[in-house]
């Protein structure tokens, strides 16, 4: 197949287009290096099968077909304001990304007849009153709140692949995607695996939002991106949950960080820092994602916490 990955550059599309030309696919990655970073794709990088375009999926895209498959991942995706490449900071970019990104991308898919995926998220369903999260859930999100400028972005998203899978007939499919990490993310993204490590690699206090007690599911990438190709393969448009339901407190992560880096300065809990909006429990029920794919995480958060770290000493200059 020839498939076009939006937002390729980044941590998970960067994952993606390797997994797919080691597959035996053509893969056509775009990218505006806003989140990103060109280091992602060194991977890939003057293979045959690998063709870069920069360009921001928020105007009208031209690829030359023919293309079989578009899987749609571009947007900022850290929540952190005190990062730059938070999606707080860019909160025009993000609504574009997953709004006219969307609309532009599913344009690509119809205009070549592909199938097209659609990278959503858990924060769908926003602080949720339901748990663990079935894909039934309709959510519980503020929609002018700090978060709502992505939340509402992959709603809308969400929204208008099934309008262009019912009106158009289009072959879609929508991933919600839980709390992943791994190597290449951006160190300074200001999310709490990257943060977490680092921190601990430079023998610093964890800085904890809140009093920790908030909990998080988190999926180590290769898993992730098992799940999303057996997605892409099947005939599932409904959207599934793709995520490690293993589910601890961010007062838990630190501490397991900690443990595995052998840092002994203490954590310390920032009450003050807590971010709005934070969901308070996060854990995916992948009972869907079980059923139709025969997909469930096989890394556990320790195993895939040894194969981050050494990517994030690397960048921190320290191997
Ligand atoms: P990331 O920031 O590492 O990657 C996003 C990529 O999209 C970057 O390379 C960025 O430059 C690019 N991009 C953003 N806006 C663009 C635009 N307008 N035009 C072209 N490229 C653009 O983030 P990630 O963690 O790899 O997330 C990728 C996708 O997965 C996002 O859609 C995100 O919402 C979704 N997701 C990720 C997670 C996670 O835990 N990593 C969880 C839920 C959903
Ligand atoms: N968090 C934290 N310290 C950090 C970064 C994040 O305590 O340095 C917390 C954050 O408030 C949230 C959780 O860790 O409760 C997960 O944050 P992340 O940014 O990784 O993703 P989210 O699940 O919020 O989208």
């Amino acid at each position: 197949m020839r498939v076009l990955i939006t937002g390729a550059a980044g941590f998970l599309g960067s994952h993606l287009c390797e997994t797919l030309v080691q597959k035996g696919h053509h893969v056509i990655g775009l990218d505006n290096f806003i989140t990103g970073s060109i280091d992602n794709l060194s991977h890939v990088a003057g293979r045959e099968d690998f063709t870069f375009i920069r360009h921001d999926v928020a105007n009208f895209i031209f690829v030359p077909g023919p293309i079989d498959y578009v899987l749609h991942f571009a947007s900022p995706a850290s929540p952190n304001p005190n990062s730059p490449y938070g999606y707080p900071n860019l909160p025009i970019q993000t609504m574009k990304a997953g709004a006219l990104g969307t609309h532009n991308t599913l344009g690509v898919a119809r205009a070549y007849n592909a199938k097209f995926l659609l990278a959503s998220t858990s924060e769908i369903y926003g602080d949720p009153m339901e748990h663990p999260q079935k894909e039934t859930y309709w959510g519980h999100c503020d929609p002018i709140g700090p978060r709502s400028v992505y939340d509402e972005a992959k709603r809308f998203a969400e929204a208008l692949t099934m309008a262009y899978h019912r009106f158009h007939g289009l072959d879609t499919r929508i991933v919600r995607i839980f709390n992943t990490y791994g190597p290449r993310m951006r160190l300074d993204d200001g999310r709490a695996v990257p943060n977490f490590i680092q921190q601990a690699l430079r023998s610093e206090e964890l800085t904890i939002y809140g009093d920790g007690q908030q909990s998080r599911s988190f999926c180590y990438v290769d898993d992730l991106i098992d799940g999303i190709y057996r997605l892409m393969m099947s005939d599932e448009h409904n959207p599934v949950n793709i995520g490690n339901p293993s589910e601890l407190t961010v007062l838990e992560l630190a501490q397991k960080v900690n443990e595995i880096v052998g840092n002994s300065t203490p954590i310390k809990l920032q009450a003050a820092s807590r971010l709005g909006d934070d969901p308070q429990r996060r854990r995916p029920d992948i009972t869907r994602a079980m059923g139709i794919l025969g997909w469930e995480p096989k890394i556990s958060l320790e195993e895939g916490l040894k194969n981050t770290i050494p990517f994030f000493k690397t960048k921190l200059g320290l191997s």
